[in-house]
């Protein structure tokens, strides 16, 4: 038996090439095959109708479809969805599919839990559980798919639960089938891994040819204040990941949220300036989402908006963003401190992202056709008892 979903294109295509021959079937056989991988999946070989009915029996022993259970959807009233797939031993993982004009954008996860301890993340309370393999990650994409092919995401982001680079090797497989023509075929500038600074696997990522997108936690513009937010500063210090973010060839991304108290003063404004301006980076300013740490509070909104200004009169292109799914808890491992306690269904890790985008631009935009009326809060649609929330 073999894995097929956790090869990269090249390696399914001989895998299977191979099998075919040993079956004496004809070799094009292989090009109706693999497109069932990725680009028209099926759940299970037996829907792949447009081959011989032994055929497909025979796949189905020999080359089996893993599949990730749907245990939990989630509708917010601004259109955003979270899957809570279930991986099959007790652990769960969540993606978050964020609709913006036709634009479609999927925050998948890397692993179960996270190793890292942010102070300000709720994954980082969970502590780590394990990695998710190839498989896995990339299959959050595809099960969307396989619910609504309408629903394929344009854009990938590893903002979900865990540190992508900690988990390098199963995401270096996922990125390829994720970029690859013959795999789910997202152009590398439609995806984005987002990452504390792990610099090993910085480096590995920043040797590959293709213009995968890096968006790099900053969070804090100075090495001691990092350090009390998040601990990886002890190990990779800032100067050594901004050195890194130098080299790295390609525009970067850095996230930072906004704080009350902590981060959000003016000065630290200009402190954050004088690191990105060198890099030429996009600074994207996040409200701190509710809920991850409950002892933080996000900025006021009148001072994100100073604190924006205050970066663009340095000449930094900042963005502010603003929170989704708010609604459903979709922010880093929030579904699970609510859901473990309320859905019996998830036995016990669910992973979330941190959903958000831009402020609304001037220009009218249609409102999301989401099915759920403007003032219901949320619709739980889930294999165990069915939740509702106020909005806080
Ligand atoms: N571990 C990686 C990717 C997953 S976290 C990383 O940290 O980059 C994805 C993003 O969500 C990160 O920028 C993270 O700092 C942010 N995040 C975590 N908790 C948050 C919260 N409570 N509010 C807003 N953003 C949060
Ligand atoms: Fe881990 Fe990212 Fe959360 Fe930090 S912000 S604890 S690195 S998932």
């Amino acid at each position: 038996m073999v894995d097929v979903l956790s090869l990269v294109p090249n390696a399914s295509g001989v895998a299977l090439a191979q099998w075919l021959e040993e079956r004496g079937e004809p070799a094009y056989r292989a090009r109706q095959i693999l497109p069932r991988l990725w680009q028209r999946p099926v759940g299970s070989w037996d829907d792949a109708t447009e081959l011989p009915a032994a055929l497909r029996r025979a796949l189905a022993g020999a080359l089996p479809l893993r599949r990730l259970s749907l245990s939990t959807r989630q509708v917010s009233q601004d259109g955003t969805e979270k899957f809570l797939w279930d991986l099959g031993d007790g652990e769960a993982v969540e993606s978050v599919l964020i609709p913006e004009g036709k634009r479609r954008t999927l925050c998948i996860s890397s692993q179960v839990g996270c190793a890292l301890g942010c102070v300000f993340c709720a994954t980082g309370r969970m502590g780590f559980r394990r990695n998710l393999s190839v498989a896995e990650i990339v299959c959050q994409v595809r099960e969307v798919m396989l619910l609504d092919v309408a629903l394929k995401p344009t854009n990938v982001v590893f903002m979900g639960m865990g540190e992508p680079l900690l988990n390098w090797e199963a995401v270096d497989g996922a990125l390829t089938i994720l970029n690859h023509a013959d795999g789910v075929a997202i152009g590398a500038r439609h995806i984005t891994v987002s990452t504390v600074g792990i610099l090993p696997s910085l480096a590995k990522l920043a040797q590959r040819p293709e213009q995968f997108r890096l968006a790099l936690s900053l969070h804090a513009p100075t090495p001691e204040l990092r350090h009390a937010l998040m601990p990886i500063e002890k190990k990779y210090a800032l100067p050594a990941v901004m050195e890194a973010l130098a080299r790295f060839r390609r525009r970067v991304t850095l996230e930072y949220v906004l704080i009350e108290g902590k981060n959000d003063a003016l000065e630290q404004a200009d402190q954050l300036a004088q690191l990105a301006r060198p890099l030429g980076a996009l600074v994207n300013l996040l409200p701190l989402h509710p809920g991850g740490a409950p002892d933080l509070s996000p900025s006021p909104r009148a001072r994100m908006i100073a604190f924006e200004r205050r970066l663009r009169r340095h000449g930094v292109e900042a963005v502010l963003r603003r929170s989704r799914g708010l609604d459903i808890s979709a922010a880093c491992g929030q579904l699970r401190v609510e859901l473990e306690a309320t859905l019996a269904s998830s036995s016990r890790v669910v992973s979330s992202c941190t959903t958000t985008r831009p402020r609304p631009r001037a220009r009218r935009t249609r409102r999301p056709t989401s099915s759920v009326p403007r003032r219901t809060t949320m619709r739980v649609e889930s294999s165990g008892p069915t939740v509702s929330g106020a909005l806080p």
